[in-house]
Parts: C-alpha cells; sequence; structure tokens
C-alpha cells in the first residue's frame, strides 16, 4: 500500500515571520499519521521552517533549487545547501518555473538526478495547458515530461520520487479537473513509469494531484485509486489545510 503525501506549496508567500506564525497555526491542524505531510515555504524561510516543525510530523520541502554543486551561478540554491538545513523533499518542474523561468524538460532532469544524489525526494511536476487538453495531447504531454525527467534515474530510486500531476489550467483557477479526469492522467503516469521500470516500480511510486484542491474535493479526489495526495497551493495558506490533510 502506497502512503498518502500531502504537500502544501506556498509559492512565493509568507515572510519568515508569517511562514513561522502559519506553522505554528497548522502543526496541530495536520497531524495524521496515514500521511506523509509536507510543508515548502520560500527558501529563505527553510530554516525556520525545519526547526519551527522538529517536534512534529511535519517535513519541509524547498520549491526549486540549481542542478550544480556550487560555484558562480548567482542567486541559485544548491542541493547540498538544502540538504544541510534538514529539507527532504524538493519541488522540481512546477508549470510556473517552466512558464516564467524557461525551465525545460531536460533541465528538470538535471536537477532530479542532483537531487537523488543529495538524498533529497524529488517532487516531480507535470501538466497540461488548457489548450494542450483541447487538442487531446495530454497523456501524450505527461508522458514525454515522465519520461524525459526520469532519464537515467534508477529504479531504485524512482520507486522514490514523487511526480505531482497538475493541470495548468487548474492551478490557481478555482475549476479543479473532475476526479475522473485527474484519475485518468494519474492512471496513465502510473502507466509509462511501468513501460519505463517494471510494475513494481509503477506500484509504488506516489502520484498527486494538483490544481484547486481543497477541504470541499480533496476527499472525492483522494480516493481515486491512481491519487496517492496532493500538491496544494492556495488552500496550504490557510487553516483548511488540516481539512485537507484530514480529507477522509
Ligand atoms: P492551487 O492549489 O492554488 O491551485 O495551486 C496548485 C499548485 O500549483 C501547487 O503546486
Amino acid at each position: 500500500m502506497r502512503k498518502m503525501i500531502i504537500a502544501g506549496n506556498w509559492k512565493m508567500n509568507k515572510t519568515p515571520k508569517e511562514a513561522l506564525a502559519l506553522i505554528e497555526e497548522l502543526k496541530p491542524l495536520v497531524k495524521n499519521d496515514e500521511v506523509d505531510v509536507v510543508f515548502c515555504p520560500p527558501y529563505v524561510s527553510l530554516m525556520l521552517a525545519v526547526e519551527a516543525a522538529k517536534d512534529s510530523n511535519i517535513e519541509i520541502g524547498a520549491q526549486n533549487m540549481y542542478f550544480e554543486e556550487g560555484g558562480a551561478f548567482t542567486g541559485e540554491i544548491a542541493p547540498n545547501m538544502l540538504k544541510e538545513l534538514g529539507v527532504k523533499y524538493v519541488i522540481l518542474g512546477h508549470s510556473e518555473r517552466r512558464e516564467y523561468f524557461g525551465e525545460t524538460n531536460e533541465i528538470v532532469n538535471k536537477k532530479v538526478l542532483k537531487a537523488i544524489e543529495h538524498d533529497l525526494t524529488p517532487i516531480i511536476c507535470c501538466g497540461e495547458t488548457l489548450e494542450q487538453r483541447e487538442q487531446g495531447i495530454t497523456v501524450d504531454l505527461v508522458r514525454t515530461q515522465i519520461k524525459v525527467a526520469l532519464k537515467d534515474v534508477s529504479a531504485e530510486d524512482a520507486k522514490d520520487t514523487v511526480i505531482a500531476y497538475e493541470p495548468i489550467w487548474a492551478i490557481g483557477t478555482g475549476v479543479t479537473a473532475t476526479s475522473e479526469q485527474a484519475e485518468e492522467v494519474c492512471a496513465a503516469i502510473r502507466q509509462v513509469i511501468g513501460e519505463i521500470y517494471s510494475g513494481d516500480v509503477a506500484d509504488a511510486i506516489r502520484i498527486q494531484y494538483g490544481g484547486s484542491v481543497n477541504a470541499g474535493n480533496a476527499k472525492e479526489l483522494f480516493a481515486m485509486e491512481n491519487i496517492d495526495g496532493g500538491l496544494v497551493g492556495g488552500a496550504s495558506l490557510k487553516a483548511d489545510f488540516g481539512k485537507v490533510v484530514n480529507y477522509k
């Protein structure tokens, strides 16, 4: 049985002081032994967040990292920096990174390999635009995103990675994919994992859905066979996140 994993992607929200206050507010609300709970605040709050989450079931993730070990890359953050802080997860290839910062599937692959090398668990994002969905190319596109992102990743390492299917048209729009739409693509992702590796890896890997997840729709989405939790934006910034984590 796969353990559910529900992560909050705070995006570019909350100052360090606000981040601390939010973690303290949410800590008692997100207790749930059946779910891995991850908070992903901005870089500048990671150190405080790891400290604040110490006595809780919350793990901390970053929203990005660079694929080099260090050096002349102004403004970037290396994987060993995250690791030393006690960060466990890193979101890679979010559609906002792809759209505003030019990240390609190949860049995402380099980041995935580097994260794994440093024992950080990647949360690999994929998903289509509305236009691509209307053209009927969603599954093909997502299959390519996954194949390239996992290039040269071993079966053993692939088992521990997390995939987040986030249709871009559902992000921050209040329009959630229906549970059937989300399940269809998550099932296709599991299938492509099976083709790349084996049924074992496909069974082990956890696939999240993301895009306007909230306290009202989490139960139905997370009940789907191939959906193992969520990557949550807006609703992770308020008390509602407790209800998302305790969706049953
Ligand atoms: P929303 O939950 O705000 O739609 O954001 C989803 C997302 O992009 C999480 O990474």
